[in-house]
């Protein structure tokens, strides 16, 4: 089960917004979902990647272990 970092626990960014933003991004991308809307990332060898619009990560999908 992906949970959300919670924001109070994120620093660095200049508005509320943008930190919810990442907040969301990080929790699509440890779902295993792309950020910008394309679905399911797939796997690499570093990480994860959206055949879509190329957006990479190196942080890896949580609860795919147990797939
Ligand atoms: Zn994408």
């Amino acid at each position: 089960m992906v949970e959300r970092i919670d924001p109070e626990r994120i620093f660095g960014f200049d508005s509320e917004a943008d930190r919810n933003r990442f907040v969301e991004q990080d929790y699509l991308i440890r779902s295993g979902m792309c950020p910008n809307g394309h679905g399911l990332l797939a796997e690499t060898d570093y990480g994860q990647r959206c055949e879509q619009c190329g957006f990479f990560t190196n942080t890896r999908a949580e609860g795919r272990r147990d797939a």
